[in-house]
């Protein structure tokens, strides 16, 4: 059996509970426009996508002017900072969390579809920052999730191989970039079920013990 030597989180939905605030800040954006999405069609058609992604479904389903999109998508950004300000605070869940498994001599990073300000301010304001060994984001990679590229790079800037790091996701394509990168995967609902005790429980299973 392969020991596991290393988690390695996606930060949407496992280490920051930040759905609502993505939803937020489009429809905000989108507000200026008289353009709105309900909060059913975020949450099953446009959650754990990119903005672009979406913008380009509105446009499609909508008539949404494509000439918008870029306009939006800076809107969109600085409106999800904000809200980030205001709201992103640490949690004890995730701090004790982070901060026993790395005493217990875990490394940790964080691999997230999002850009790199957002996952360095969101790190940041949690207070996991410190936590973490390595943290990327798309930017670091050529290909987001699904592909497998961030995970990878991630056990290699961990100097460890995908079988020795455990993969903590919450969203399909998450899921399957892990799964391509090789890494084991521990499947979330939610950032609530992200504690210590849950972790070390796949680990021992990964492990089989
Ligand atoms: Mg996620």
């Amino acid at each position: 059996m392969t020991k596991i030597r290393a988690v390695i989180f996606d930060m949407d939905g496992v280490l920051i509970d930040a759905k609502d605030w993505h939803y937020e800040a489009l429809n905000r954006a989108l507000g200026h426009f008289g353009f709105a999405i309900s909060r059913y069609d975020h949450l099953v058609t446009f959650d754990g996508l990119p903005t672009k992604k979406k913008l380009e479904m509105l446009s499609i389903e909508r008539g949404l002017p494509v000439g918008l999109h870029s306009f939006l998508n800076t809107l969109k950004q600085e409106y999800t900072m904000e809200i980030v300000h205001a709201k992103c605070k640490p949690t004890f869940l995730h701090e004790f969390a982070l901060s026993q498994l790395r005493q217990r001599g875990y490394k940790l990073a964080v691999a997230s579809n999002s850009i790199r300000n957002s996952v360095e301010v969101m790190m940041e304001k949690s207070a996991l920052a410190r936590y973490l060994d390595v943290l990327l984001s798309n930017e670091d990679v050529k290909s987001g999730k699904p592909a497998p590229d961030i995970y990878l790079r991630a056990c290699e800037n961990l100097e460890l191989s995908p079988s020795e790091c455990l993969v903590v996701e919450d969203n399909q394509h998450g899921i399957e970039a892990a799964r391509t990168a090789g890494c084991p995967v521990m499947v979330v609902g939610s950032v609530y079920e992200v504690s210590l005790d849950n972790i070390l429980v796949q680990i021992a299973r990964m492990e089989g013990r």
